[in-house]
Order: C-alpha cells, then sequence, then structure tokens
C-alpha cells in the first residue's frame, strides 16, 4: 500500500494540469493511468498538432446543465495563463483562424513531452497500466483500489479519468461510475463532436466531396443551429468542422423524438432570388449547352449527376429548354438540401462527451466534490463540453490546474493549522 497527499485518477490533459499544480504546491503527487502511457489523447488532437485553447475563452462556447460553470475557474486561469503556463514550460504558439491556438512546431508530441517533463521534475509519481476500480473514504482518508489488486491511501482525490469519447485513447467512462458510487449524480453522456450519419440513397455518389457550405439543423421544422465552413460528405453523412459543432443536437435530450433535419446551403452568400438570377442569367449566355455541362464550374462536377437525377431533369436537356420550375427545383438543391438525420457515428469516434459529474454538486470555486469532501473534479468528467476549436482542452487544462492547487492547498492549509 503506498500514500500519498494527493492522487490523480486518469493522466490525461486535465490529470497532468492537476498533477503539475498540486505538486508546484508541494504536496506528494501521484497519477494512476490505465494505459499504457500518459496523455494518449494529446497525442492525436488537432489532427497530430493540438488545437491547445483559443483566444476567447468564452461562456457561449460552452455546453452542458450550466456553462457559467466555467466561469470562475476561466477568471482564475483563462487563456492567458494557459499560454504563459505553456511558455513556461517551452512551448511557443501561434495563432490561427477563429482564435485557435497551436503550439507553434505544430506538434502535438512536443505538448505532452513538456507536461511529462514537468511531472518528473516535480517528481510526481505516474503509475501506469492502474485502472481505478474503487475509490472510497474512510476516517478522512481516501482508499483508491486499482484493477491488478493494487491499494493506494491518499488525503485528497482529484478526479480526472475523462468522459466516453475515443475509448480506445483511455476514457472509457469509468471516471462516471467512480463519481457515482460516491453518491454522485451523472448527467445522462452522449457523443459530440462527432460525425452525423443521414439517410439518404445520393450520399453513395456523393461520398468524398468537399464543400463550402452553410449547415443548418432542425428539429420539427424549427431552425436549432446554423454552422458554415468547409464539408465533408461521406457515404454514412457529413463530416467536417460545421457538421462537428452541429453534433451536440443530435442526441440531445430536449430533442428527443423530434425528427431532425440536416440543410446544406452551397450558396449561402446568395439570397434564393439572387441565385435565380444568376443561374438564370447563366443558361441564358450559355443556351446552347446541355443542362449537364452548364452546371460545370457552378458547382462540384460530381455533384451534378445526382442533382439533376433528382430534380429528374434529364442531363441532355438544352439550357433553352428548362422551364420556371425546373430552375427553382435546380435552386432548390442548391440552396437548401435536406437530409433526414439518422444518428451519428460512436463513441469511438466523438472528440467529447456531453454530460457528465452534475456541475451543481462541484463547488465551481475550488471545483471540490460538494458531496465527498477532498474530493476534486477536472476535466471532460465534469458536465461541460466546448465547441471544436481548443475550447475542450482550455477547459482540461484550466480545471486541471485549479484542482491541482486547491487540492494540494487544502491539506497544506489543515497542516498549518495543525501547527
Ligand atoms: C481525435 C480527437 C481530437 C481532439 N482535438 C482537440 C483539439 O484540437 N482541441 C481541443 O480543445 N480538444 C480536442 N479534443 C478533445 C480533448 O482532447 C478532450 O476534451 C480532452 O483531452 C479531455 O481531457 P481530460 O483530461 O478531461 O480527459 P482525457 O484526455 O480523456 O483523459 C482521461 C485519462 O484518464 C484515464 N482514465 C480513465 N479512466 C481511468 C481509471 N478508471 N483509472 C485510471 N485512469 C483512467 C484515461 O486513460 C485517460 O488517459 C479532441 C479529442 C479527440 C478524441
Amino acid at each position: 500500500m503506498k500514500e500519498f497527499d494527493v492522487i490523480v485518477i486518469g493522466g490525461g490533459a486535465s490529470g497532468l494540469a492537476a498533477a503539475i499544480s498540486s505538486a508546484r504546491r508541494g504536496a506528494k503527487t501521484a497519477i494512476l493511468e490505465r494505459l499504457s502511457r500518459v496523455g494518449k489523447k494529446i497525442l492525436v488532437t488537432g489532427n497530430g498538432r493540438c488545437n491547445f485553447s483559443n483566444t476567447s475563452l468564452k461562456k457561449k462556447k460552452y455546453h452542458g446543465t450550466d456553462p457559467a460553470f466555467i466561469r470562475y475557474t476561466f477568471s482564475q486561469f483563462g487563456g492567458g495563463q494557459i499560454v504563459e503556463f505553456f511558455e513556461e514550460l517551452g512551448i511557443l504558439h501561434k495563432e490561427e483562424e477563429d482564435g485557435r491556438i497551436f503550439p507553434r512546431c505544430d506538434q502535438a508530441g512536443a505538448v505532452l513531452d513538456v507536461l511529462r517533463y514537468e511531472c518528473q521534475r516535480l517528481e510526481v509519481v505516474e503509475l501506469c497500466d492502474r485502472e481505478v476500480s474503487t475509490l472510497s473514504k474512510q476516517d478522512g482518508k481516501f482508499e483508491v483500489h486499482v484493477q491488478n489488486g493494487e491499494k493506494f491511501v491518499s488525503d485528497r482525490v482529484i478526479v480526472t479519468a475523462g468522459g466516453k469519447s475515443s475509448p480506445q485513447f483511455g476514457s472509457n467512462g469509468s471516471g462516471f461510475a467512480l463519481a457515482q458510487k460516491l453518491g454522485h449524480t451523472v448527467v445522462e453522456p452522449f457523443p459530440t463532436l462527432v460525425q452525423i450519419k443521414l439517410d439518404d440513397g445520393f450520399l453513395n455518389h456523393l461520398k468524398g466531396i468537399k464543400i463550402e457550405a452553410r449547415v443548418s439543423l432542425y428539429a420539427s421544422e424549427n431552425l436549432i443551429d446554423t454552422q458554415e465552413g468547409e464539408i465533408l460528405l461521406t457515404d454514412y453523412g457529413i463530416s467536417g468542422i460545421p457538421a462537428l459543432q452541429l453534433s451536440r443536437f443530435v442526441h440531445h435530450p430536449e430533442l428527443k423524438g423530434m425528427h431532425l433535419t440536416l440543410h446544406i446551403d452551397q450558396f449561402p452568400e446568395l439570397q434564393f432570388h439572387d441565385l435565380k438570377k444568376l443561374i438564370i442569367e447563366r443558361f441564358q449566355k450559355l443556351h446552347y449547352k446541355t443542362i449537364q455541362d452548364a452546371m460545370i464550374g457552378l458547382v462540384n462536377k460530381r455533384m451534378i449527376p445526382p442533382i439533376l437525377s433528382f430534380t429528374k431533369i434529364d442531363k441532355k436537356m438544352i439550357c433553352d429548354e428548362l422551364n420556371s420550375a425546373q430552375i427553382d427545383a435546380l435552386i432548390h438543391q442548391l440552396k437548401d438540401r435536406r437530409f433526414k438525420i439518422n444518428g451519428t457515428l460512436s463513441w469511438r469516434d466523438a472528440q467529447a462527451t456531453a454530460g457528465g459529474v452534475a456541475t451543481k454538486e462541484i463547488d465551481e470555486r475550488t471545483l471540490e466534490s460538494k458531496i465527498v469532501p477532498g474530493l476534486y473534479f477536472a476535466g471532460e468528467v465534469i458536465d461541460i463540453h466546448g465547441d471544436s476549436g481548443g475550447y475542450n482542452l482550455a477547459w482540461a487544462w484550466a480545471s486541471g490546474y485549479m484542482a491541482g492547487l486547491h487540492a494540494a492547498g487544502s491539506i497544506q492549509s489543515k497542516k498549518r493549522r495543525k501547527k
């Protein structure tokens, strides 16, 4: 049996940040990690480049039962402190589109390296292949049991075990079970930042096509949200940042049972009548061409046959012969193509978890449990998730760092009082 001041359960982004701040405050700290090494997920973030924060960590970029929960943490350890934290460890940064912050060297591996080296410098004990199976508190001390039979004891525990997204990188939902056993409520988790499945026979013809578009999600004909950017059409549905951003609505409990549709507008910069004018003028100019040839250069070439087939327009028809109803049907395909939503890809493909340990049961100022004193939470295990753009890692570093500070600080002040 080994004893520590602070045990961190899960060596992901939030766990590494928590261990660093805890050890910097003088606490004897250990990380227990279920995989063979820490930080596996960090390596795949931002396509291997690690979009580790954003210049604008606003509440509107976060979701969950109470997104305002993030405010206090970011007021103490916000975007500036995150960048400073990494600069101090040696990571130069750069800003890209929409305030996304990356390491200047474009390497997620560099981010993980500096975190690990700082843990080593601070003598944090890193114990891998240790999946925590039970956690209990007796006589003011936590007992932490690992699946291989080992037992650890500590004054404080920080649960940074992540959610359920991408279990191949470690987070398999076991953090939720640990919290529940200690009396916490877990808001039903569902995958988010994940590709959306669409029900449409034409997708097979469209797979692999990338287009700039405005994508809108409707629930029973009511507009829920709109996103713009590059999308990728696939045989199962749609991928790309706009699709990932909208995915949080697909399993949202408030939209359960509603008919969800996705509307794709390939010409968001034009109103319906402007696009109609443009197309009529184009077809007048190219009046001698077949409709199939006249559409080349207007949209991705591979889209022309399915669009014509869907609108039942003969591809050999000459532009001159097209009537107004057929032109309207074409415009509808370009500006308001509707697809029935059929769910999302699985947890394996999800970048984040919606739901998690209920924020109302956690003190927003310290991240300590309101149910079990001495127990702390940070990162994705909490019922907070962010948009794509560096928001999830920013939350992981900030909440991890603050939980570590408070966990270690509370032991030190107790020891000071004893003296
Ligand atoms: C492919 C991909 C790309 C992403 N890209 C970005 C990006 O560019 N920017 C961004 O902001 N966010 C990104 N994210 C999201 C971001 O990575 C996560 O939100 C963030 O890593 C969460 O950190 P965490 O420490 O809370 O959880 P995790 O990183 O999931 O870490 C949890 C750790 O706990 C361990 N663990 C779990 N249960 C136990 C247990 N019982 N005992 C011991 N250990 C346990 C796991 O093995 C894991 O190492 C991406 C996610 C994915 C999957």
